[in-house]
């Protein structure tokens, strides 16, 4: 088994990832084993950049095979944001509550409540291999929250098809949710990436 560090300070992510992850034949660990993990700043363009920037840099410090995510609302409204500013949309140590009323208040009178989340996921290593998959998810912003099982923007963030907001279908969210799109590719090539590993 091959031993990978889930590179998040964000135990929510870790525990979506843990789950999604445990048919795979890795061995994860994480900031709840009490690896500590170095800030890296995300001040890159994208979701790929930021990515494979946090992925290099954490597998070279701790020297684990790293996974790495950024992720976040593109409102197809508002161009894309909040975008790679999702987590400080409303400031630098913005809560999830504050971005959430921003976003409200952005999408005040606008009809067009289309919206996606995006994910890329990059697995480094502490040589300087990197390889990255994508996962998207498409769904609506209603200006209620509903729901009080996710983060981030998840109580907003609403499924016609199941209508249900992410934040109240938990189970449903680890099967279809970006970041399980990505990690199921990853999954799915993880052999192939073995062979180019070790
Ligand atoms: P990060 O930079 O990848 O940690 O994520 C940026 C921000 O995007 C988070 O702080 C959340 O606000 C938002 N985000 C990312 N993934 C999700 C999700 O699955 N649900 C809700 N919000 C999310």
């Amino acid at each position: 088994m091959l031993k990978i560090l889930l590179a998040t300070g964000n135990r929510k992510k870790v525990d979506e990832m843990k789950v999604i992850l445990s048919d795979s034949n890795l061995e994860v660990f994480s900031m709840n084993d009490g690896i500590k993990i170095p800030d890296v700043e995300e001040d890159g363009d994208s979701f790929e950049e930021n990515s494979k920037k946090k992925a290099l840099e954490i597998a070279k410090a701790t020297g684990m095979v790293t996974i790495a995510d950024d992720s976040g609302l593109c409102v197809e409204a508002l161009d894309g944001e909040p975008g790679v500013y999702s987590a400080r949309y409303s400031g630098e140590n913005a809560t999830d509550l504050e971005n959430n009323k921003k976003l409200i208040q952005r999408l005040k009178g606008i009809e067009n409540r289309k919206a996606k989340f995006i994910t890329v996921i990059t697995l480094g290593t502490p040589d300087g291999k990197s390889f990255s998959f994508k996962g998207e998810i498409e769904g609506v912003i209603i200006d209620e929250a509903r729901g009080n099982k996710g983060f981030g923007y998840d109580p907003h963030f609403y499924l016609p098809d199941y209508e249900k907001t992410f934040a109240e279908i938990p189970e449903i969210k680890n099967k279809i949710s970006h970041r399980a799109r990505a990690l199921e590719a990853l999954k799915k090539d993880i052999n192939n990436l073995l062979k180019k590993l070790i």
